[in-house]
């Protein structure tokens, strides 16, 4: 196992990490609320928290990586009742939609999402426990709050004092409260809202107190990483620690704190309450997930970043464009010819320098997740290949191979210069895979007008597909 560095917002320093039970690491991250479309807020932390658990994986750790998703919970409900739609299908819907995204994006190392209403009965054990161990109160309406006061350790994670919580702009006045800073463990239904029949009456599971459940369920009462935008700390992490290592009496719930900074739209977090958002289904079609993939991993995953819709996309397209050149001509002359194929091999300096380079690589991500600075060391590969495209035609198989191994490091890891199915890829292969997909969707829906446009316009485009029992196959004609 390679070791690695992170920096932990609870310690609020860069640790060096060591799992509770190596190999294997909990990885847990707050997943969505889906009551609207994805925007391009959220594909951040997921592609991030993708990149994190494939290098733990390549670094030989044994990852279980969980996300939620919220799918029952205030918006999904009013927005459900804006739409005369039932709010389970609701949020089934825009879930499934999400994971289209999350597939055009690559972001494939989650083992399980975690329906927080597959879970009802671990919530309810758990604010069981809560009332059992005197930190949980129920209320005259049958809704059952966490006793912060019950809790010294509360707003260490956050530094924020429970003294400042009072009832004012961010802590509204609740008389079924004790006190203001208290929380929702299980909320009393309302008529006409999915409810759960519970010891304290119908309810349903308030937001934080499904992470911990789910959590306890799935790694016990504590587990190794836990990772969420920076906007959770307060109050959603910190209700996480109070409530979880109270119903345990084990502490810490999690070792290693990470927190994503925020994508921000004209100065603000994206956000749909604040109504500056971009769609994710938009941008994947319009851009192409590769550069959208790009775009999130070229910065570092704690610095917040200025999504500007009509520039950010473009210009990070010109970015990577130029990155993959090399590595898009590279994989076409080994798909062509195959591994086997005759030529020169590498001079044993170049040999060495990409290997060196792959190392380099690794040691880079390993000083949390620089992903920014690994992107840097591919680009000055890139730079030194682009010099010379000319003569790679020259060299065998196995000097190919040398050259494009970092490259097979992007792949891998940050899930970058992916290639289509068949073998051809870059940017023009992103755009097909996206085509391909919308193409799927429509057939999938029956909806065989549309695939059948689309099958033309990638004919007029120059590319021909094939359709079999595997799937879609497609080729560029060459004129
Ligand atoms: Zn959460």
């Amino acid at each position: 196992m390679r070791k690695f560095q992170v920096y932990d917002s609870l310690a609020r320093e860069v640790r060096e990490f060591a799992p509770l039970v190596p190999p294997r690491v909990g990885i847990f991250v707050c997943g969505l609320t889906p009551y609207a479309p994805a925007h391009v807020g959220h594909g951040r932390g997921f592609v991030v928290f993708d990149m994190v658990a494939r290098a733990l994986r390549r670094w030989g750790y044994r990852v279980l990586y969980v996300q939620t998703v919220t799918n029952v919970d205030d918006k999904v409900i009013a927005r459900a009742a804006e739409e005369g739609a039932d709010p389970l299908a609701l949020s089934d819907r825009y879930f499934r939609e999400y994971l289209e995204c999350a597939e055009a994006l690559g972001i494939r190392s989650t083992n399980y999402y975690a329906y927080a209403t597959d879970h009802v009965p671990d919530i309810i054990a758990q604010v069981q426990a809560l009332v059992d161990r005197g930190f949980g109160y129920v209320a005259s309406d049958g809704s059952v709050y966490f006793s912060v006061a019950r809790f010294p350790g509360y707003g260490r994670l956050s530094g924020q004092k429970v003294a400042a919580l009072q009832p004012g702009a961010r802590v509204e006045r609740d008389e079924r409260k004790q006190a203001p800073e208290d929380f929702v463990l299980w909320k009393a239904a309302r008529p006409g809202e999915p409810s759960w029949e519970s010891p304290w009456g119908p309810g349903r599971p308030g937001w934080h107190i499904e992470d911990t459940a789910i959590t306890g369920r799935i790694f016990g009462p504590r587990y190794d990483l836990h990772g969420g935008g920076l906007d959770l700390i307060f109050p959603h992490h910190e209700a996480e620690i109070a409530q979880a290592e109270s119903a345990t009496g084990e502490a810490p719930l999690v070792n290693y704190w990470m927190h994503w900074g925020l994508l921000n739209m004209g100065g603000e977090k994206m956000s749909k309450s604040i109504g500056n958002v971009s769609s994710l289904e938009g941008a994947i079609e319009t851009h192409g997930a590769a550069v959208l993939r790009f775009y999130y991993l070229n910065a570092h995953y704690r610095s917040s970043i200025e999504f500007d819709p009509q520039s950010s996309l473009r210009e990070a397209g010109e970015a990577y464009a130029t990155l993959a050149r090399p590595a898009d001509r590279l994989f076409d002359l080994l798909h062509a010819d195959g591994p086997e194929r005759a030529g020169a091999d590498l001079p044993s300096a170049r040999a060495d320098a990409a290997e060196a380079l792959v190392e380099q690589l690794d040691q880079t991500l390993a000083q949390d997740f620089n992903s920014r600075e690994a992107i840097a060391l591919l680009f000055g590969w890139s730079r030194r290949l682009a010099e010379d495209l000319g003569s790679l035609e020259r060299l065998s198989g196995p000097a190919l191979e040398q050259l494009a191994s970092p490259y097979r490091w992007g792949q891998d890891v940050l899930g970058l210069f992916e290639r289509a199915a068949d073998g051809r890829g870059g940017v023009g292969g992103a755009v097909v895979a996206v085509l391909l997909q919308a193409r799927q969707r429509a057939r999938a829906r029956g909806d065989f007008a549309e695939a059948d446009r689309i099958r033309q316009e990638l004919r007029a485009a120059g590319v021909v597909l094939e359709d079999d029992a595997t799937g879609t196959r497609w080729s560029a004609v060459r004129d």
